[in-house]
C-alpha cells in the first residue's frame, strides 16, 4: 500500500480554484454535484464555500480490509449508486495540443503534465481491457490533440483489438482537432479507427487564427475532406458557439457539414478553460442556437436519444441532422454512461469533477509494493470511481467549484 503523502500527491499539482461566481449562504444539505465524492469529505468543504484542494481518496483496491464494501469483482457492469451503467470510457492520449483555443487553453504558462507521468501504450492497454472486461463498449480517444501522439496508429490498433465479454470488438472513436488527420486517417483506419469527431469552430480563417492563436484552419480543412472521402460515419463536426466569435456563422457551419457528409454538433461553451474566464452571461445557450437554425430551416427533435451527449432536431423533416449538446442549460447527467481516463492515469467520473483516483501506483507496482493482481487494482479503482460519481454536475448551483484542470488536461 503506497503511504498516504503518496496518494495524496495531487493536491499540489491540481489545487482547485474558488468559483468567480456569487457565493451561495451556507446550506444545511448538500445539493447533487460531482465536488467530492459519495463520502461527503469534500461536500463539507464545498457548502461552506471555502476554498479547498482537493486530493484522492484511497482506492478501495489498496484500502485497508474493512473500510470499503466489497466490489462485485471483474466482469460485472459498471453501475452506479444511481443506476446508471457506465459503457463509454474517454481516453485522454496527452494535455498537448497543436492549437490555443481560447475556451480550453491559455495562450502561454500551460502546466504541462510530467512526461514521466503520462500512461505509456501497454499501461493504456492494460486499463482497456480491464474496462471492456467491465463492460466498457466504446473508447472515445481525446486530449489535448490524441494526434500528438506519436504511437497513435499503435495505440488506436491495440485497443481496436480488445473485445467484450460478449466477444464483440470494442468501437474506438476520437475526437481531434483535424490538424495531422489527412496524413494519418489512412493509417488509423487500417488499425481499425471506428467513428471520428473534429472540431471546427468557425470557416474564417482570419476567426480561426484568433480564436485558436495558430494559422491552421486550411490544415483543419484538409482533415475534414480527408474525413470526409473515408468511410468513417457518422462523421461528426464539433463547434463551441460563442457570442461575438461564430454566433453568426452556425448556418454556414451546418451547411459546411452537409456538403462534407457529416452532422454538425453545437457545443454550449462551459466552464472548463484553463484561465478560468467561462461567464455565464456572454455563453450561447441551446435556445439562443436552435432560434438561429430555425431562421433556415425547420427543426423537429429527434427521439431516442439514450446516453448520447447531443440532443438532435431534423433540418427540413431531413435526412441531415443537427445536434446541440447543452450542458450548462439542459444538462443530461440522468443518462451519463461515461467515465474519463486522464494522460496522466487519474480515473475521473465527471468533467466538473474535482476528485480523481489514481492509477499510477496499480499500474506502475515497482513504486510500491501491491499484493493483488494489477487487473483486480484497476477494477477497484474503476468501481471506487463509478461509485463515487453523484447524480449532476451542478454547474448551475452557486457554490459550483471549477475544477482545476482545464479541457486539454481532462479529456473532452
Ligand atoms: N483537441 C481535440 C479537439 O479539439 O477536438 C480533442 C480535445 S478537445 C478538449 C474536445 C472537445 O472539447 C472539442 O470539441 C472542444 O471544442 C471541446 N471543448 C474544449 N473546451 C471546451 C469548453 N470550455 N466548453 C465546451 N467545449 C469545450
Ligand atoms: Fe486543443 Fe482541442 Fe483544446 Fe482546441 S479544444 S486547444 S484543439 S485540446
Amino acid at each position: 500500500m503506497p503511504p498516504p503523502s503518496q496518494s495524496w500527491r495531487g493536491f499540489a499539482r491540481y489545487p482547485a480554484v474558488n468559483n468567480p461566481q456569487p457565493r451561495a449562504p451556507p446550506r444545511a444539505t448538500r445539493l447533487p454535484s460531482n465536488h467530492g465524492d459519495a463520502d461527503g469529505a469534500i461536500g463539507a468543504a464545498r457548502v461552506s464555500a471555502i476554498p479547498v484542494t482537493i486530493g484522492k481518496r484511497m482506492p478501495a483496491a489498496l484500502a485497508p480490509v474493512g473500510t470499503e464494501p466489497s466490489p462485485p469483482g471483474l466482469g460485472a457492469p459498471l453501475v452506479d449508486t444511481h443506476g446508471r451503467v457506465h459503457r463509454d470510457l474517454r481516453i485522454s492520449l496527452t494535455d498537448r495540443c497543436s492549437l490555443r483555443c481560447t475556451y480550453c487553453m491559455p495562450e502561454q504558462g500551460n502546466e504541462w503534465l510530467a512526461k514521466t507521468s503520462i500512461l505509456t501504450l501497454d499501461e493504456i492497454e492494460a486499463v482497456a481491457r480491464v474496462a471492456a472486461a467491465d463492460g466498457i463498449t466504446t473508447f472515445r480517444l481525446t486530449g489535448g490533440e490524441p494526434l500528438l501522439r506519436t504511437d497513435i496508429v499503435d495505440v488506436v490498433r491495440r485497443l481496436a483489438a480488445i473485445a467484450g465479454p460478449d466477444g464483440r470488438p470494442v468501437e474506438v472513436a476520437m475526437t481531434t482537432n483535424g490538424i495531422r488527420l489527412r496524413e494519418l486517417l489512412p493509417a488509423l483506419v487500417e488499425a481499425g479507427l471506428n467513428r471520428l469527431n473534429v472540431s471546427i469552430d468557425t470557416l474564417r480563417q482570419d476567426r480561426f487564427r484568433d480564436l485558436t492563436r495558430r494559422d491552421r484552419l486550411h490544415d483543419v480543412l484538409d482533415g475534414i475532406a480527408a474525413a470526409a472521402a473515408s468511410g468513417l460515419r457518422p462523421l461528426k463536426l464539433n463547434a463551441v458557439a460563442m457570442r461575438g466569435v461564430n454566433d453568426d456563422e452556425l448556418v454556414d457551419l451546418v451547411e459546411f457539414a452537409i456538403a462534407h457528409g457529416a452532422q454538425m454538433r453545437f457545443i454550449e461553451q462551459m466552464p472548463l478553460d484553463a484561465g478560468h474566464t467561462w461567464d455565464r452571461s456572454s455563453m450561447v445557450t441551446q435556445d439562443e442556437i436552435l432560434d438561429r437554425l430555425a431562421a433556415r430551416w425547420t427543426l423537429t427533435p429527434v427521439p431516442g436519444r439514450g446516453g448520447a451527449p447531443a440532443a438532435r432536431w431534423t433540418l427540413d423533416g431531413g435526412p441531415h441532422t443537427v445536434g446541440v449538446i447543452a450542458s450548462v442549460t439542459a444538462p443530461f447527467c440522468g443518462d451519463c454512461d461515461r467515465l474519463r481516463l486522464t494522460a496522466d492515469g487519474q480515473l475521473r467520473n465527471c468533467l466538473f469533477s474535482t476528485t480523481e483516483y489514481d492509477l499510477l501506483p496499480a499500474l506502475r507496482q515497482a513504486q510500491g509494493p501491491v499484493a493483488e493482481p494489477v487487473e483486480a487494482l484497476i477494477d477497484g479503482m474503476l468501481r471506487s470511481c463509478v461509485r463515487g460519481k453523484l447524480p449532476g454536475h451542478a454547474i448551475n448551483d452557486p457554490s459550483f467549484l471549477q475544477p482545476a484542470r482545464g479541457m486539454n488536461a481532462i479529456g473532452g
